[in-house]
């Protein structure tokens, strides 16, 4: 049986367990979110899958094959739509926020997790941190439908007791949650990875330099060149047009990388102090 296949009937073992699991504690009733529904309709059926080569004997879809990375993505995004690895995430949890934009992106960014407006609305960076980048993507010549955003965390950090406010991922939770973006990255195969801010560039890289150190220097991701910078919600707390020129001397850096064409403005945003993105 082809890998997809196995990745399906995985998904369907582990809910079919979690629920038995859940009735045997005495639960009776589930609410279950729209967006997750929508989600598992979503995920293909085994018998839409595309057959595998009778040689090809691996559990995993082949990635370099364009025609794989669809069912390969719904299937990924299937399981992490029913993850209960982290339990008191999964019982806080709105939404599993697993990614938006192009699976075939050259370009993808990787930030920290969801807050409260990615959980409720079950896409990445849709709060004001969000909108920023979206503007910062824009001014690159590109949109949001053609690169690929995701975080180190699928779910939103609890703060029990909290009414508002945000925390950092826990280390545990970040090693948890790692193999879901690593399929992701090894699916899409981007030319350039982006890190958004230090937690981003911990879950990948395991540094824990402070970002103002490590940003502006492509370091390297599973053979993928990866800028590390400064996470949008830090331009938000700092306005300083010295800071914004600082990321946006690291997307021209990427915009080079990628061989994308660069005008004299865009060359030249934020140099002068009524510059805005
Ligand atoms: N901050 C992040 O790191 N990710 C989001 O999705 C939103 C805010």
């Amino acid at each position: 049986m082809g890998g997809m296949m196995n990745d399906y009937t995985r998904v369907l073992e582990a809910t079919e367990q979690h629920l038995q699991a859940l009735k045997a504690g005495g639960v009776r009733f589930l609410t279950v979110e729209g967006e997750t529904l929508r989600q598992l309709r979503e995920a293909p059926p085994p018998t839409a899958q595309k057959k595998q080569a009778p040689s090809d004997k691996s559990d995993k879809s082949d990635p370099s094959d364009p025609g794989n990375t669809e069912p390969a993505m719904a299937a990924l995004r299937a399981r992490a739509a029913v993850c209960v690895k982290c339990p008191h995430l999964a019982g806080s949890r709105k939404n599993v926020v697993f990614g938006v934009g192009d699976i075939h992106a050259a370009l993808m960014f990787v930030g920290e997790a969801p807050g409260a407006d990615e959980d409720r609305q079950g896409e990445p960076f849709v709060g004001a941190a969000g909108q920023l980048l979206t503007r910062i993507i824009k001014a690159m010549g590109l949109s949001r439908e053609n690169v690929y955003i995701a975080n180190i965390l699928k779910c939103r950090p609890d703060t029990p007791g909290q009414r508002a406010g945000n925390r950092k991922p826990t280390a545990d939770e970040m090693k948890t949650c790692l193999p879901y973006l690593l399929e992701q990255i090894d699916l899409i195969r981007p030319k350039v990875i982006v890190a958004l801010g230090a937690t981003a560039v911990e879950g990948l890289l395991g540094k824990g330099e402070p970002i103002g150190k490590l940003r502006g220097r492509f370091q390297v991701f599973r053979d993928i060149p990866l800028m590390p910078t400064f996470h949008p919600s830090y331009l938000l707390r700092n306005q300083a047009p010295a800071e914004k020129r600082k990321v946006w001397e690291d997307m021209l850096q990427v915009m080079e990388k990628l061989n994308r064409p660069i005008t004299a403005k865009q060359r030249g945003y934020f140099l002068n102090k009524s510059d805005t993105v």
